[in-house]
């Protein structure tokens, strides 16, 4: 079973490159975002409470996403490998999902990290908002707010990875199928 962490700041491709390793190694796709999201448009209490936050370009707290993310696995007791993407992003986090995999006699395989610079970051949101639909994407300052949260709070969980010989880095500026490829050749390795 392989289970890989999809890591990056927002804009990074997270999304777009799961959807691509999805197709090729079956995995189940977890995105945080994407449940908030699904949330808030079904009206729920968790997407009023997550939309609060996102809005801001904050992070939904630790407690809610924890027993969110707890909620998803649940539904895939068979499932072949999962693909987080947009979770772990606290310390917090990291340690819950460690926990919550060893409860189903797994562990997290690898960290594949998207490295991307700010400046392609930001251009990249801001175009995404244009047909996006996602009031985070539409606003520059709610996009950079997303970038500073990702630097002070995101960013350091690399290194809960590193200690574990588990973080690799893949560079994130190419064209879709070049970033895929590079991804693939790193899954091959694990
Ligand atoms: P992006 O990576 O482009 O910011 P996401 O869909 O991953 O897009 O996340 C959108 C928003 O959803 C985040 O800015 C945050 O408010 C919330 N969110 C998603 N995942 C998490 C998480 N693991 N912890 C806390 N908040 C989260």
């Amino acid at each position: 079973m392989l289970n890989v962490v999809l890591f990056g700041p927002p804009g990074a491709g997270k999304g777009t490159q799961s959807a691509f390793l999805v197709e090729a190694y079956g995995f189940i796709h977890l995105s945080t975002g994407d449940v908030f999201r699904a949330n808030i448009k079904g009206a729920t209490p968790l997407g009023t409470l997550a939309k609060s936050y996102m809005d801001q370009g904050q992070l939904v707290p630790d407690s809610v996403t924890i027993d969110m993310l707890a909620a998803e696995l649940a539904k895939y007791p068979a499932a072949p490998g999962f693909i987080f993407d947009g979770f772990p992003r606290t310390g917090p986090q990291a340690e819950a999902l460690d926990a919550l995999l060893s409860g189903m006699n797994a562990s997290v395989t690898a960290m594949l990290a998207l490295e991307v610079p700010e400046t392609e970051l930001k251009a990249r949101l801001l175009e995404r908002g244009k047909t996006s639909g996602r009031p985070d994407d539409a606003d520059p300052n709610v996009i950079q707010k997303r970038i500073d949260v990702y630097n002070a709070d995101t960013a350091p969980v690399q290194h809960f990875y590193e200690a574990q010989g588990k973080y690799i880095g893949i560079p994130g500026v190419g064209s879709i199928e070049e970033i895929t490829q590079r991804l693939k050749v790193a899954l091959d390795t694990l």
